[in-house]
């Protein structure tokens, strides 16, 4: 258990909880895999006609307006850092990610842990299950979940 605690004067302080793994050393390009495979039909740039004129050409630019006639739109992968994959890949999860001096830990919040216990279940085990099942760490078992607790000056 990771926990640091800073002293409160009048600034105001946010602390976190979270019941599941550290994710340092995560390779972005893993990751960029991971999520487009979970995401397929996201993250595709297509061309799309810009200009409305009627002009059949496969010039850059109309040569009708002036204007570009194609036009790339979405989003590429390429564009997210590792920080937005996670954001993805813990979308349809009850994983949260919280970055902390630096370290970057995944897993079960306060409230998703409430909810496992209410179900009855280990909440360790259910972070296990989510973790793997995102991918994040396919090989995870339940004994390798922490709790990570942290608070800090905001
Ligand atoms: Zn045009």
């Amino acid at each position: 258990m990771k926990k640091r605690i800073g002293f409160v004067s009048n600034s105001s302080t946010s602390s976190f909880c979270i019941l599941g793994i550290e994710v340092n050393g995560i390779e972005e390009e893993k990751m960029r895999k991971m999520v487009q495979e979970k995401h397929p039909d996201e993250f595709k740039v297509e061309k799309v006609r810009a200009c409305e004129c009627d002009i059949d050409t496969d010039q850059n630019f109309c040569p009708n307006c002036g204007t570009h006639v194609w036009e790339e739109v979405g989003d590429s992968i390429e564009d997210l850092d590792v920080y937005e994959l996670l954001e993805l890949v813990c979308q349809k999860t009850p994983l949260y990610f919280h970055n902390y001096d630096g370290d970057t830990y995944i897993g079960l919040g306060e409230g998703g842990v409430d909810s496992a216990i209410k179900q009855g279940k280990n909440p360790a085990e259910v972070a296990a299950e989510a973790i793997k099942e995102a991918g994040i760490r396919p090989d995870i078992e339940t004994t390798d979940i922490r709790l990570y607790s942290g608070a800090y000056y905001s």
